[in-house]
């Protein structure tokens, strides 16, 4: 088994040190991650300077570049080999529902589902790592059950968020759908030293879909939460419509 790690949070993220010690029990790992806390970029690739790989003292690849980049790089010009599984974590708050289309945790996962390769994003139900060394117990589960009976279906991409919580080791899993989130905060407005105005993006929406059924639903309730997730952003209950309205466009 050949495990390539990732995330969002940084090299030095605890998180990361987290995941990388339970793939280390599982098979071989290498660790690829942002050389500085990359959360909020999404799928962004760099592209208008080159990149660079680091190795750190403890082994660990670094990139200065986003969640993706290190994978990118890592799969297509470093590795020389493909590996059977790609995660990315264990990141420092919760990805659910509409954060999954800015994280950068599920970013690094889906790189590697992109390039063919299985993959898990890791979150940790609360920012703080307050029982880190418990969510790690629970993803080194979920790898080992996907090492010892690997779905028929593949490659496949899984969202996982772990709730912060002391007896998670114990939580029972669901699979969720992703739940729907007020819209942000609006942006915090200040000055700069030159008198000019600033901006702060504001804090995440709380949850406005959060029924039985959804991600934030099994973590509210202590349960480990496991989405599967798919790339097509296709309206599809949309198509008939829209062809509709297309054919009586008056061209
Ligand atoms: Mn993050």
């Amino acid at each position: 088994m050949h495990i390539l790690v990732a995330n969002d949070d940084g090299y030095l993220a605890p998180g990361l040190q987290a995941l990388a010690a339970a793939c280390s029990e599982l098979g071989e790992i290498d660790v690829f991650a942002p050389e500085q806390n990359a959360s909020g970029t999404s799928n962004s690739l760099t592209l208008h300077r080159p990149l660079s790989v680091y190795t750190a003292s403890n082994g660990y690849r670094y990139v200065n570049g986003t969640p993706s980049d290190c994978v990118h790089v890592a799969l297509t010009g470093v590795l020389g080999r493909k590996p059977d599984l790609v995660v990315s974590g264990i990141n420092n708050g919760p990805n659910m529902g509409d954060d999954t289309l800015y994280s950068g945790t599920v970013a690094a996962a889906m790189e590697g589902y992109l390039f063919g390769v299985p993959a898990i994003a890791f979150s940790l139900g609360r920012r703080g790592w307050a029982h880190l060394d418990q969510a790690a117990i629970v993803a080194g589960r979920v790898i080992r059950e996907l090492i010892v009976r690997p779905p028929a279906r593949g490659p496949w991409l899984i969202n996982v968020n772990i709730p912060d919580d002391p007896q998670v080791a114990s939580a029972p899993w669901r699979v969720t759908r992703l739940g729907r989130r007020h819209a942000s905060e609006p942006v915090i407005r200040q000055t700069n030293p030159h008198g000019e105005p600033i901006y702060w993006i504001g804090m995440a929406g709380d949850a406005r879909e959060g029924g039985e059924g959804t991600d934030f639903h099994a973590v509210a309730n202590g349960c480990v939460s496991i989405t599967p997730l798919q790339v097509d952003l296709t309206d599809h209950a949309g198509l008939p419509f829209w062809r509709d309205w297309t054919a009586a466009a008056s061209t």
